[in-house]
Parts: C-alpha cells; sequence; structure tokens
C-alpha cells in the first residue's frame, strides 16, 4: 500500500514526504482504512512501528475535513513520549496549519493556561496535569472533542484520572487505543471507553 492509495489528502502526504515516510508501516496499512473510515480501533503494535502516525493522520484528516475547535485529545504516560508525539502531530500537520498543545506535570500550570487559551487543535496531555486544567482552569472544557487517542495502557495504572476525563468529554467521539501489548487491561478500557471497536494486531 501508499498513503495515497490508503486514501490520505493532499496536504498529509506533502508533509509524509517532507518527514520522509515513504511508505505506511504495517500497522499504518492495517489501521488506516478502518480509522478513514471513522470505526474506534484498538491497535496493538511493538514499539517503533508506528503507531503515532497510524492514529495521528486520521485526526489529522478530519480536522481537515472539519476544522472546528478543540479537536482532538491524546493522552501519554509519559512527559517524553507527549512530546514525542506532538513532535509527530506538527511534523504531519505542518502543511495544515495544526496547533499543539503540551499539557504535562512539572511545567507551570498559569503557563498552560494561556496555551490552552489560545485554542489549540490538538492536546497531548498526561491524565494527571489535564485533570488537574479540566476542574481548575476557567474557560477549558472538552466538552467539544471530538477524537481520544489513548496511549497510556503499556505504563501504570492510570484508572482514576482516566475516569475523571471519560465523564468529561463527549460519548459521542472516536476513540483509539494504542498499546504494545494486548493485556487484559486493554480488554477492560474497551468496554469502558469504545464503542464497537476493530481491533488491529501486527
Ligand atoms: P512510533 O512507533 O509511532 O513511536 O514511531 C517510531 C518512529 O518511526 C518515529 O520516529 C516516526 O517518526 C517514524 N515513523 C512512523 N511512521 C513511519 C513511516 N511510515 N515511515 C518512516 N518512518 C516512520
Amino acid at each position: 500500500a501508499t498513503f495515497q492509495s490508503l486514501g490520505l489528502i493532499e496536504p498529509l502526504l506533502q508533509s509524509l514526504e517532507k518527514a520522509g515516510y515513504k511508505k505506511p508501516t504495517d500497522i499504518q496499512t492495517e489501521a488506516l482504512p478502518h480509522a478513514l473510515a471513522g470505526r474506534d480501533i484498538i491497535g496493538v503494535a511493538s514499539t517503533g512501528s508506528g503507531k503515532t502516525a497510524a492514529f495521528a493522520l486520521p485526526i489529522l484528516q478530519k480536522l481537515w475535513e472539519e476544522p472546528k475547535g478543540l479537536f482532538a485529545c491524546v493522552l501519554a504516560p509519559t512527559r517524553e513520549l507527549a512530546y514525542q508525539i506532538s513532535e509527530q502531530f506538527e511534523a504531519l500537520g505542518a502543511a495544515m496549519g495544526v496547533r499543539c498543545a503540551v499539557i504535562i506535570g512539572g511545567v507551570d500550570t498559569p503557563t498552560q493556561a494561556i496555551a490552552l487559551a489560545k485554542r489549540p487543535h490538538i492536546i497531548v496531555a498526561t491524565p494527571g496535569r489535564l485533570v488537574d486544567h479540566l476542574e481548575n482552569t476557567k474557560g477549558f472544557n472538552l466538552r467539544g472533542l471530538k477524537f481520544l487517542a489513548d496511549r497510556l495502557l503499556d505504563v501504570d495504572d492510570f484508572g482514576l484520572s482516566i475516569n475523571k476525563i471519560l465523564k468529561l468529554i463527549p460519548k459521542e467521539r472516536t476513540t483509539y487505543l494504542f498499546s504494545a501489548t494486548m493485556s487484559s487491561k486493554v480488554e477492560g478500557l474497551k468496554r469502558a471507553s469504545l464503542s464497537n471497536p476493530v481491533r488491529v494486531q501486527v
């Protein structure tokens, strides 16, 4: 498959070329058609297999089709992964002028509140600090959210924060859960937060 044959739009094809992504990885080839068709996805693939672009590309494509407000939230287990994910969104969304905010612990909260007030399209967040902003930052909410992407399953148990976040985002949304292993926790979360998901494993 090529990125073009999978149905990606021109601005993304341009960014992919600039980023040096010549052809889709296995997880991207498997996940993209379902994602572009609007399905929720549970994706399981090893570290370094291109999971981030597998969920970033469909989010960016839908953002291009319907550029409305705060569009997607990506939950990351660590600050480092949050920055890596945000960098890929910015690289792949470069031709679209996408705005990302990274919301993680250890960074000044008022500065983050200003970043949130600038209406980013994509928020990449660690769960604890995101809940902090949802509870304490005036004017900030996730009520218009269209996509939730979850990368938390590989690390610790974020159950409590996740449950709070799930209560504060629309039920009518698309959810992507990407993990390196298919554990029983993935099965549990599937019931909690995904709607009739397609399971993609490579
Ligand atoms: P990830 O598994 O999402 O952490 O991605 C691992 C690395 O592969 C990152 O540095 C990506 O920029 C890169 N990458 C992802 N998809 C592709 C692709 N289709 N072609 C080349 N590099 C890629």
